[in-house]
This record gives structure tokens, C-alpha cells and sequence, in this order.
């Protein structure tokens, strides 16, 4: 018997399979998605078997043994394996590296295998033998005999092999803290004039009545606060485990479809048709936010799940919409598999198995599982499809759109790609008719969109506002405090950092390995490099001209966080951004309070602006609108819109009317003007017309090739051959522009050039650029530059 595998060697020259003889001891199990270690070079690598074969080319003499078999029982499906190979050749991945993004991050290591029984038989043919704790220590000793009786259990699907993730962080623990018995509202009335934020802290853990995290008790000081409460005996703290599950023990009440209104049911019925009928088409739904798309989801998926198939909802990075998850779960209970970033490797890989063994119908989660490995796939659903995270970028560079539609032509079953801002290149291929579109204009029980008002900053200024808020929106906060409502405040970080700058000479410190400016850290009181780490300690003086005048510049979500208390004297603030979301959980515990109505400002970055749902919430306000607008990067105006859009979508969507507060100065740019009239095709139009005159994407396709170097000089020189190579070896029609500095010139000491092609058709331009990956990595090999390659790139940066 012959495997035919491929290697985990991240080279080009090596991405194809290789022939191994497997050995006689392997072959009751050896399949086609079993992993292997194989002897390449001087040591063995990690490879995966694509197909079993009778014979080779390669004379016996010269064919190598494989070394061992990883898995027992397949870890990829034959269709995921497909979809691996369609992948590469969109993507220009290595085979090995698709192979390994479709598996979760336990799996990709070798485990300890733990055989038990799946089945009354199993269980009562070898239950002097079961447990095997340790499969491969086992094997070595047992009689051979023994061994394929067990191995021809596994392969009948009377024992099962269960793989043991490493126990390492099985269990996470953190400090809690409790009101210690005796604590009453008189008492921290009492205190509340000496020690504010102690009272704070104390209200809080009564009110809740269970032990809270220190993330739960309020931002800047709650940590200092509830330890001098543990001190006064006030308070109790303990350990506690966090729970593996992050939804265990939370009621979910069950739900019911609902009636649908006219809009849900057309799409409903569209998309219904596609599975009933099991026939492969990708629907756009562009609807409004708050016009119903989840419902119409839900119902679609009741619909596959009565079909006896099975559904994968992508959202993006879903930790960050917890509310979605909950709905799933009201409607269909424990069929459903989460997976998302901030689950552990262990909670990943116990989801990831649900699906494979079939125990769950439905998976809501981020990017990578559209890879999820079910077998009988009815629908793929793309919440949010215009959202950037859904592709990834890093080696492989896949969109999860492209693996969803691969995927959904095997299963000849539908894609349903929703967003109230769809992306201009699906919404492109909508109107074209290669993607149906379902229109939903209306918000559901016609509630009516929310008055978005455009503050220019550039008037303010004038009228003598230095501050960062305009008095409209100042007077707008405070009319909704005296109501009781509450408030969502973005401020876009994006291109907006907060850097330090010497207010006699300008000087702007700049990180030591990368061409950027190091951003300010109050918490830590340094400054910080983004892309490489690099830390420094806060200089008192400017090191160019010695001024003392160096000063914190911009604005990040602690200053405004300050200053709101400066100016709503009285105001509860929660503060929603990287710094006080790290924790796992802690951004739900955070949204859960501000449902509870326990703030009236919900302070955050971009990560507000999704999915919120709360029907306290009647104001949105965006600091700067504009700070993401002059990026180098064609899609900063897109992006624009949908952001605004989203943070508008926020507020009134229940039965109070909503109001959006839009500061900026640039009032007259069309992305922001277009979001007073919720104008999405009006945006598209405009926008359409620039990406023409622009040679843009949906018009033209781009792909960029990267080189990086130590040396200034060697990366330069080679993005020069390289982009000579290219103009030779393309057709006049491609437009090759390059050799370029990137935006960012230089990361972690290594300088970046760029070449970008443009084209509308070039058959020949994945084996042109496949051949040039191939010649490169040959005579570049040992030497220090890198060069990878973008088929469809969304960081210009
Ligand atoms: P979208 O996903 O388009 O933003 P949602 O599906 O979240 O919209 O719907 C907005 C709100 O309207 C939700 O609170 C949802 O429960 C409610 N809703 C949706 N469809 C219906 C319906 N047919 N009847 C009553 N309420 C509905
Ligand atoms: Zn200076
Ligand atoms: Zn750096």
C-alpha cells in the first residue's frame, strides 16, 4: 500500500505530494485525512495522506517507510480535502497550510490517544482492555493480534479514539470578590462622601447579590477600591474556575419562530427554495439594520435542520456579539456548536468534535469555521459579509466567503450573505444578477430609522469648542441622562492613535524597528510600539530639542473616558475597548451591565458598533468620523460608511425613536453625508464611479505581491526584478504598479516593498505567479528575503 502525502514544509518547491510505502501494521487504518510523520530531509515532518494507492513510480528500493500514523480515524473529510485543493489554486496557499487552517489548533499538534468504547459491542468485546490511556505506548507492547481487533473496532465505529488536549489551561482561574454579610445601603450611603469609588464598588456586589470579577466592578480603580474593602472586612475574595463553557449554567429561555412580515417572508421563500430543492445559489441579503435578517436566518436553518441537514453561521469575531449567539441558542437549544478567538484550545477542540461526531446541527462562529466539519452542510450563512475579518491575513489568505461558496457548490446548497452595507464587490456581483438579491428596506414593525445629525467640528472650533465633544451632543447626552436613557460613543481608533508629540519642535517618538509612532499607555505610563512590541518609558523632556513641553497628543478612549466625567459631572460611564476587554468574558459582562441599565454611556472603539440590541439605547454619537478617511487605502470611504452606519443602526431599535450625533470635519464627504439618508445605493453609486476612474476593485482585480528585507538595498532590488518579471510575463492588459515602499516601510526592522497587479482577465496569472514563487524561493533560499503573495488584499497597509 502507497500513501500519497503531503508535507508541512512551508516551501514552494515542495508543495506536492509524496509517495510512502505504508507499513503492514498501519493499514487496517491508514485513510485518506489521517495525519502522518514521515522522514523528509534529515528529519521527519508532519504530513497529511490525500489518497491510497496500489503502486508507485518510485522503484521500492528508493521509497521510504511511513513513520507513524497520528490519527487513527480521518481528521479531514474527502470534501474538506477538496475544498483544500479549489482553495489553494484561488489563493496560491501551500496545500499544507489550507490543510492545516480547517483543523482546530489541538489538532494540529500530535496528542495522546485515549481509546474507549462507542458502542454496547465495543464496550462488551474489550472491556478488559478499556480504557486504553495511552494508544501508542499500548501498541508497542500488545500482541498483534489484539491490536487489529481493536483497530477494526475503530474503524467500525465500536471504540472511538479521543484525543487528550494538553490539560494545561483546562482550567482558568480568577479572583472574585463578594459583599460580606451585614453590608447595608445606609452603610454605603455613609461611605459615599469619604470614599466614592469604594461605595461604588460596594452598591455594585450588593445590587448583584454573587460574587463578581474585578472586570464587573467598573473601570479605572475598581481593583484598588474592592482590595481596601477587603481590608475593612467588608468584602470576601476567593478563587474561583472560570467555566470552560462560556454559556454553562445561563438560562436561555426557548424561543419560537415568529410571524414573518412581507420583505422576511419573499427572502425567506427564496432562500427556502435553494434548500428544499437542494440546488447551489449565493443570496445577497441587503437589508437595513434591525429589518429582520436574523429571523430570516433562523427560520431558514429551522427549514435545513428539517431537511436532516446541518447549518454554519459566520459572524464576525463573535465574542464580540454575544446577544446573536443567545438567539441561536433560544431557538434551536444545544444543537448548537460555538467557536470563536477567545475560546481556549480546549473549549475549541470540544466544539469542533460536537461537529465531526454529529452531536450539534448548527455552528455560529468567527472566520474559521466556515470549515466546520460536517458532513451534510444545507446552508452557509455570512452575517455582516462586508466585515474585513473575514479574511484572514496570514498565510493562507482565504476570505471566508470564497471557502463558504466551494463549499456550498458540493453540498448544492445555498450562501446567504446579509449586511445592511453590503461590500461594493458582492453587492456588484448582486446587481449583475451573479448573485441573487433580497432587498429589505423597511425596520421590522416600521419602526422608523433614527435622525442622524452631522456636526461640523471646524464650526465648533470657531465658536471658541476646544473641547473633543460638540455642544450638541453634549446638550443630547444630558437630555437622555435626565430621561434615563442611555448613550453608545464610538471614537474610532483606527489611524487615530494616541502618540506623543514635542509641542515646541513637533517631534513625534517613532518605534526603533518599525516606521510608525509608538502610542501612549496611561495605565503603564509608557509608550508602546503596536506592531513590534517595543516598549520605552515616557520621556520628560523631548530628546530633540529638550523641551519639557512633550505632550500626550489624540485622543483615546481613557481621555474621553476622563473628560466625560469632567463635564457630566455625575455621569456612569462603561469603557469598552482592547484594555478592558482582554479578559475572556469580560466583554459580555460589560454589555450585560450596560443592558442592565447599570451606565448611561457605553464608551467604546469599532467594536460597539455591532450587534448591540439593547431598547434603552436612543443616542449614538461617533467622536471623529473622519480619522479612518484619509487612510492610503481604497476602501477607507467604504469603510467609513459602514461603520457609521452600524453605530447609526444602534440606536431606536425598539419602540423609542433613535438619534445619531456624527461629528466630523469633513461634513461634505459623501460617506458621511450618505449615512444621514441611511442611503446605501446612493453611496454605491458614487462610490462605483470612483473605483472606475480609480482602476479598483469590483472593476479590476488586485493582487499584491510583499517582498520584506533586513537590508534596504535587497529589498528594493528584488521588488524591481520582480516587477520587471511580471511586466514581461503578463499581457499587456495587466497593469503593474511598482516597485513601492508599503505604507508602513518598515516592521520589526525589515524593510517592505510592494508590486500591485491590476487586471481585469490574466488566465495565466496564477502559474505566472506561481512559477515566480517557485524560482524565488529556489535562489533566495538562506538568504533573509521574504516574499508572499495576496490574491485579494485588504490591508493596504
Ligand atoms: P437585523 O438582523 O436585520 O438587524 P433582527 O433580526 O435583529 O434584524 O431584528 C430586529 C428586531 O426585530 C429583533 O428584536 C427581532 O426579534 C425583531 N423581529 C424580527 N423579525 C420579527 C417579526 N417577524 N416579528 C416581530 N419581531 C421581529
Ligand atoms: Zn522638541
Ligand atoms: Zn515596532
Amino acid at each position: 500500500m502507497i500513501a500519497e502525502v503531503i508535507v508541512d514544509v512551508p516551501a514552494q518547491a515542495v508543495d506536492r505530494t509524496f509517495d510512502y510505502a505504508v507499513p503492514e501494521n498501519m493499514r487496517q487504518t491508514a485513510a485518506p485525512g489521517c495525519r502522518v510523520h514521515v522522514p523528509f530531509g534529515p528529519r521527519p515532518v508532519q504530513g497529511f495522506i490525500t489518497k491510497l494507492k496500489e503502486s508507485s513510480d518510485i522503484p521500492p528500493s528508493r521509497l521510504r517507510d511511513v513513520q507513524k500514523l497520528i490519527d487513527l480515524t480521518p481528521v479531514l473529510t474527502e470534501e474538506l480535502m477538496k475544498t483544500a485543493d479549489r482553495l489553494c489554486q484561488e489563493t496560491l496557499s501551500l496545500k499544507a497550510s489550507v490543510l492545516k487552517a480547517m483543523l482546530p489548533q489541538a489538532m494540529r499538534a500530535v496528542y495522546r490517544k485515549k481509546v474507549i468504547a462507542a458502542s454496547a459491542a465495543g464496550e462488551r468485546h474489550f472491556s478488559s482492555l478499556l480504557p486504553i490511556e495511552d494508544w501508542d505506548t499500548w501498541q508497542q507492547h500488545a500482541p498483534a493480534a489484539e491490536r487489529s481487533q481493536l483497530l477494526a473496532a475503530v474503524k467500525k465505529g465500536d471504540l472511538t479514539v479521543e484525543p487528550q488536549v494538553s490539560t494545561k489551561e483546562a482550567s482558568k482561574k480568577q479572583f472574585v470578590y463578594e459583599a460580606a454579610a451585614g453590608v447595608s445601603p445606609a452603610l454605603i450611603d455613609e461611605m459615599a462622601s469619604k470614599a466614592p469609588k469604594q461605595a461604588d464598588v460596594l452598591r455594585k456586589l450588593l445590587k448583584a447579590d454573587k460574587a463578581l470579577p474585578v472586570s464587573m466592578l467598573g473601570s479605572d480603580g475598581a481593583r484598588g477600591a474592592a482590595e481596601a474593602l477587603v481590608k475593612k472586612q467588608l468584602v470576601l475574595k476567593r478563587q474561583e474556575i472560570v467555566e470552560r463553557d462560556p454559556f454553562a449554567g445561563r438560562d436561555v429561555q426557548p424561543d419560537e419562530a415568529l410571524l414573518l412580515f412581507d420583505d422576511q417572508k419573499q427572502a425567506l421563500d427564496k432562500i427556502g427554495a435553494s434548500v428544499q430543492e437542494a440546488f447551489h445559489r449565493v443570496f445577497m441579503i441587503r437589508g437595513v439594520t434591525g429589518s429582520g435578517k436574523t429571523e430570516v436566518y433562523l427560520q431558514a436553518i429551522e427549514r435545513v435542520l428539517q431537511k436532516g441537514k446541518e447549518a454554519v453561521v459566520l459572524v464576525p469575531e463573535i465574542s464580540l456579539t454575544p446577544q446573536m449567539v443567545h438567539r441561536f441558542r433560544a431557538r434551536f437549544g444545544s444543537l448548537v456548536a460555538v467557536m470563536h478567538s477567545a475560546l481556549s484550545k480546549g473549549e475549541k477542540y470540544d466544539e469542533w468534535r460536537k461537529i465531526r461526531e454529529g452531536r450539534v446541527k448548527v455552528v455560529v462562529g468567527a472566520r474559521s469555521a466556515v470549515f466546520a466539519p460536517f458532513k451534510n452542510i444545507g446552508i452557509i450563512i455570512i452575517d455582516e459579509e462586508h466585515e474585513s475579518s473575514y479574511k484572514q491575513e496570514e498565510a493562507p489568505r482565504y476570505h471566508a466567503r470564497q471557502a463558504a461558496i466551494i463549499r456550498a457548490e458540493h453540498f448544492s446548497c445555498p450562501v446567504v450573505l446579509g449586511s445592511a452595507t453590503p461590500s461594493l464587490e458582492s453587492y456588484a456581483r448582486a446587481e449583475k444578477g451573479v448573485y441573487e438579491l433580497l432587498t429589505m428596506e423597511n425596520r421590522v414593525n416600521e419602526q422608523v430609522m433614527p435622525f442622524v445629525h452631522v456636526v461640523d467640528m471646524r464650526a465648533q472650533l470657531k465658536e471658541g469648542n476646544r473641547s473633543m465633544f460638540s455642544r450638541p451632543l453634549l446638550d443630547a447626552i444630558k437630555s437622555r441622562m435626565e430621561k434615563g436613557e442611555q448613550t453608545v460613543l464610538m471614537l474610532n481608533r483606527r489611524g487615530y492613535s494616541s502618540f506623543i508629540m514635542c509641542r515646541d519642535c513637533g517631534y513625534v517618538p517613532q518605534c526603533r524597528h518599525c516606521d510608525i509612532s509608538l502610542t501612549y499607555h496611561r495605565s503603564s505610563h509608557s509608550l508602546q510600539c503596536h506592531y513590534c512590541g517595543y516598549l520605552e518609558t515616557l520621556p520628560s523632556s523631548c530628546p530633540e530639542c529638550e523641551s519639557d513641553q512633550i505632550r500626550f497628543f489624540g485622543t483615546g478612549t481613557q481621555k474621553v473616558e476622563e473628560e466625560l466625567y469632567q463635564v457630566l459631572p455625575g455621569v456612569k460611564v462603561i469603557r469598552m475597548d482592547v484594555d478592558t476587554t482582554t479578559r475572556k468574558g469580560s466583554h459580555e459582562r460589560l454589555l450585560e451591565s450596560f443592558g442592565k441599565g447599570e451606565a448611561d454611556i457605553l464608551l467604546g472603539t469599532q467594536m460597539i458598533a455591532k450587534g448591540l440590541d439593547f431598547p434603552n439605547i436612543t443616542l449614538a454619537g461617533v467622536l471623529a468620523a473622519d480619522s479612518m478617511l484619509h487612510l492610503p487605502d481604497f476602501r477607507s470611504a467604504e469603510r467609513t460608511f459602514q461603520l457609521l452606519t452600524q453605530l447609526a443602526g444602534r440606536a431606536g431599535r425598539h419602540e423609542k425613536l433613535g438619534e445619531v450625533f456624527i461629528q466630523t470635519y469633513s461634513p461634505d464627504h459623501y460617506s458621511i453625508s450618505d449615512v444621514i439618508k441611511h442611503d446605501f445605493t446612493g453611496f454605491y453609486e458614487k462610490e462605483m464611479y470612483l473605483r472606475r476612474v480609480g482602476g479598483y476593485p469590483p472593476y479590476y482585480f488586485l493582487t499584491m505581491v510583499h517582498v520584506s528585507h533586513t537590508d534596504l538595498n535587497q529589498a528594493v532590488a528584488a521588488t524591481e526584478k520582480i516587477g520587471a518579471f511580471l511586466r514581461n510575463s503578463l499581457s499587456q492588459q495587466a497593469k503593474i504598479l511598482g516597485p513601492v515602499a508599503s505604507p508602513i516601510p518598515r516592521i520589526k526592522d525589515r524593510y517592505r516593498y510592494q508590486c500591485m497587479i491590476k487586471y481585469k482577465r490574466e488566465p495565466d496569472l496564477s502559474n505566472v505567479l506561481k512559477s515566480m514563487l517557485r524560482a524565488w524561493q529556489k535562489e533566495t533560499a538562506g538568504t533573509d528575503l521574504q516574499l508572499s503573495i495576496d490574491t485579494n488584499p485588504y490591508m493596504m497597509m
